[in-house]
């Protein structure tokens, strides 16, 4: 066990291996920022995409949009690139860039405190360890701690219990009864794949939401080509970039793009689903958008096999082998899969991170995360969060706002370094106006109009950037000095 004393000192200490931090690691190697370390909890590269290895788990964007606007993948086999596929791009990137050496697996962090004398943040992991870092970055997502159903009996259910997003690679599903709870996107995926093994499966569903068709296809030789081909590339991501940012569009009531959304759900659940019993069950009963629009051509189709049941009365507890809904019916099963999604609103919460003045990163976020531009936080200087407060998008690719956000967190270190000071703070009043108009912004928008994991319980809206990608992007080219006090 290394104590205080003899902790390395770093310039940067990067939290997760997922996409962001992969990003930030690249990036700072590129701008000649060595001496960094990734540390991550988990046994492999990965993030989310080392979670969530659920079967049928695939990317809900286009592959070249889900790729790094500087390494384009020619290897992608198919438009909507699967889990593995999306591992094997992180590792090839992993080894491309050198990050490999810098990457320490199986370390969880279990807290971090800013010495604003030095200008350092002192971080202590599970193992024992102490580092020091100049800069802190937690690349940790909103979408990283599971978030199991709070149904009565949880404990007592007997059989194998999983989440999506921690999967069990060794669950074997073959001709056993099974319970998924939950119809997000995650279930979507899910759901077609343990239909064609499971004796019997029963989807809970509490809320229906919009499914719309996935345009996916196999990508040939053709495809292949372009990609290797710089330009080629760039125009095949820009495509998808501005398709992408027109179903943006569709969020707003009255424009062009959201009755064509419309109609596209309508005639998709029209076509896929014969019976309009069903049907009606499968129809959202909240706006279009207010949740994670759901790209799916087998889901519908799934839940219309005769092995599978779509359940919609509400489960009232379960038992040591069955699910009771409040109906009084109850199935027996062997196997439940919870595909409930994740704890956003809880940001960083497993880890104690104190900042100026002893104030925690709990305590500055009692009301809810809030950031600047989701990058840095008043009170917790040198610290930049990637996949913050208010930068998920309900449209398309979060990378599109990850390498943005990166690009800024580094400029800020290169400020520092040029000007020979210690830290850099944001002013509380400058990141408190920002919120303010964000919250207005995003008063009496579509994502107002429903419960999802965009929202905390009081309708905040903690986990979405209400604009356009570009905005998002010009917001960040370059820190505003003035927005910062340095010490
Ligand atoms: P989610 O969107 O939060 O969905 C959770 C589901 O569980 C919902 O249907 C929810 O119902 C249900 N649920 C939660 N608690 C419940 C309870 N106590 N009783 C009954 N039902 C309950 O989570 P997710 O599907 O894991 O997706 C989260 C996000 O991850 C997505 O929005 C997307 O951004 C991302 N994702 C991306 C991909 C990809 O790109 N490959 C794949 C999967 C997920 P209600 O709707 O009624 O709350």
């Amino acid at each position: 066990m290394s104590s205080e004393a003899d902790a390395r000192t770093h310039d940067t200490v990067i939290l997760g291996a997922g996409m962001s931090g992969l990003c930030m690691a690249i990036q700072l190697k590129q701008a000649g920022r060595h001496d960094f370390v990734i540390l991550e909890q988990s046994a492999g590269l990965g993030g989310t995409w080392w979670d969530n290895r659920y079967p049928g788990a695939h990317v809900d964007v286009p592959a070249p949009l889900y790729s790094f606007s500087f390494a384009p993948n020619p290897r992608w086999t198919r438009r909507f690139a699967s889990a593995p596929e999306i591992q094997a791009y992180m590792r090839h990137c992993a080894a491309r860039y050198g990050i490999e050496p810098h990457l320490r697996l199986g370390c969880q962090v279990t807290a971090a405190h800013f010495d604003a004398d030095a200008g350092l943040w002192h971080i202590s992991t599970a193992s024992g360890r102490a580092l020091r870092a100049r800069f802190f970055v937690c690349s940790t997502g909103p979408l990283s701690q599971p978030r199991w159903p709070d149904i009565a009996g949880l404990d007592d259910f007997r059989g194998d219990k999983l989440h999506s997003a921690r999967w069990d690679a060794g669950a074997d599903l073959r001709g056993r009864r099974i319970a998924v709870v939950g119809t997000g996107s995650t279930a979507s995926q899910l759901v077609p794949p343990i239909a064609a093994q499971a004796a019997q499966l029963h989807v809970f569903q509490r809320t229906a939401n919009w499914v719309m068709p996935r345009p996916d296809r196999r990508y040939n030789a053709l495809d292949r080509t372009l990609a290797r081909l710089p330009l080629a590339a760039a125009l095949v991501r820009q495509f998808w970039y501005q398709v992408l940012e027109w179903g943006r569009r569709g969020f707003d009531e009255g424009t062009l793009a959201r009755r064509a959304m419309l109609a596209t759900a309508s005639a998709h659940r029209r076509r896929q689903i014969a019976d309009p019993a069903l049907r009606a069950r499968l129809t959202p009963p909240y706006p279009l958008g207010c949740k994670r629009i759901i790209y799916s051509n087998d889901f519908y189709p799934a839940l219309t096999q005769p092995n599978v049941e779509l359940v919609t009365a509400p489960i009232e507890r379960f038992t040591a082998d069955s699910v009771v809904c409040a109906d009084g019916s109850e199935r027996r099963i062997d196997t439940l899969v919870c595909a409930t999604g994740f704890d956003t609103v809880q940001l960083l919460s497993s880890l104690q991170i104190t900042g100026l003045n002893g104030r925690t990163l709990r305590q500055a976020w009692r009301d809810g995360p809030e950031a600047y531009h989701g990058i840095t936080v008043a009170g917790f200087p040198n610290l930049f969060l990637m996949l913050g407060p208010n930068t998920g998008t309900g449209h398309t690719s979060t990378l599109l706002y990850i390498e943005p956000a990166v690009r800024y967190a580094i400029a800020c270190m290169q400020v520092l370094q040029a000007g020979g000071q210690r830290w850099m703070n944001v002013r509380p009043e400058v990141m408190r106006a920002h919120n303010l108009a964000l919250q207005a912004r995003l008063e009496g928008s579509v994502w107002t109009q429903c419960r999802s994991w965009y929202r905390m319980d009081s309708g905040k809206v903690v986990a979405l950037f209400p604009g356009f990608t570009g905005e998002y992007r010009r917001a960040v080219a370059q820190p505003v000095l003035a927005d910062y006090v340095f010490g």
